[in-house]
C-alpha cells in the first residue's frame, strides 16, 4: 500500500469510531468534529488527508504549520487549521496569520498578543482557552483554580471569539474526570466547544461531550521521535 491508501484507510477507521462513538452517546455525529493532527509529518500526509476528504487540521508549532500549510491552502481552500500546542507571545502574529482556530489561550500576556495581532492583521482565529485540568507544573493551560476568571476575562475581551475550552489530561491517568471538569466548565460559561480526547481516548472523550477530538497516530502513524 502507499503512503495515501494507508492515510486514507486510517482516517476512514477513525471517522467510523467517531460515529460510532457518536451513536452510542445518542448524539448527533456531525456534532464532533475531527481535527487531523499532522505535526511531524510532511506536507504529503497532509494532502493525502485531504484528498480523502479531511478539511481540519491540527498542528503544535507555528514554524512547522508555516512551512507547510499556505501552499496546502492555495489549493484546498477549505482547509481550517488548528494550532493546538503551547504559544510562545513572539509567535502571536505568525500565529494570528496563520490559523482559524487556536486552541491553547492560557494567559493574558498571550491575549495581549494575539489582541495586537489581530489589530495589526486585520483578522483574529477563533480562540478555546487551554485548561490545566491536572494542574501539572511545566505544562500549559491555565490552573484550574484561575480557569473561571480567566475565562471571564477572556470572553470580555473577545467577545464571540472565544469558542470553548481544550485540555490535555496528564499521561498515564484516567482521562474521564478531566473530561468532565472540562465539560462542566464549558457549560457554566455557556461555551459550545468542548476539545479533548487524543488516539487513545477520544471514543471516551465523545461519551463526555467533545465537541473536537484531536486525533494524530491513529491517522498518520507513528511520529518521528523528537
Ligand atoms: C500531538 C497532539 C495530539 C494528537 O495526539 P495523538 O496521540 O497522536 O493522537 C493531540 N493534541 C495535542 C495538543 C497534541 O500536541
Amino acid at each position: 500500500m502507499n503512503m495515501g491508501n494507508t492515510v486514507a484507510v486510517a482516517l476512514a477507521d477513525v471517522r467510523a469510531r467517531i460515529e460510532a462513538a457518536a451513536i452510542a452517546a445518542r448524539r448527533e455525529v456531525a456534532s464532533v468534529q475531527l481535527v487531523a493532527v499532522s505535526k511531524f509529518h510532511p506536507a504529503e500526509s497532509v494532502e493525502a488527508a485531504l484528498v480523502a476528504g479531511q478539511l481540519v487540521f491540527g498542528e503544535n508549532r507555528v514554524q512547522e504549520a508555516a512551512g507547510k500549510f499556505p501552499e496546502l491552502r492555495t489549493r484546498y481552500p477549505d482547509l481550517r487549521l488548528h494550532l493546538i500546542g503551547g504559544l510562545q507571545t513572539n509567535k502571536a502574529r505568525e500565529a494570528v496569520r496563520l490559523a482559524d482556530v487556536i486552541e491553547s489561550l492560557d494567559r493574558s500576556a498571550l491575549s495581549d498578543a494575539l489582541a495586537k495581532a489581530g489589530d495589526q492583521e486585520g483578522r483574529l482565529p477563533e480562540l478555546l482557552i487551554e485548561v490545566n485540568t491536572g494542574d501539572e507544573p511545566q505544562k500549559f493551560g491555565v490552573p484550574r483554580e484561575k480557569a473561571d476568571e480567566f475565562i471571564r476575562e477572556s470572553r470580555a475581551r473577545f467577545g464571540e471569539r472565544v469558542r470553548g475550552l481544550m485540555c490535555i489530561p496528564p499521561a498515564g491517568e484516567d482521562p474521564v474526570p478531566h473530561f468532565r471538569f472540562l465539560r462542566s466548565l464549558a457549560d457554566e460559561h455557556g461555551l459550545p466547544a468542548r476539545s479533548m480526547g487524543m488516539s487513545a481516548d477520544f471514543p471516551v472523550a465523545i461519551a463526555e461531550g467533545a465537541t473536537l477530538v484531536r486525533v494524530g497516530t491513529a491517522i498518520f502513524g507513528a511520529r518521528p521521535p523528537g
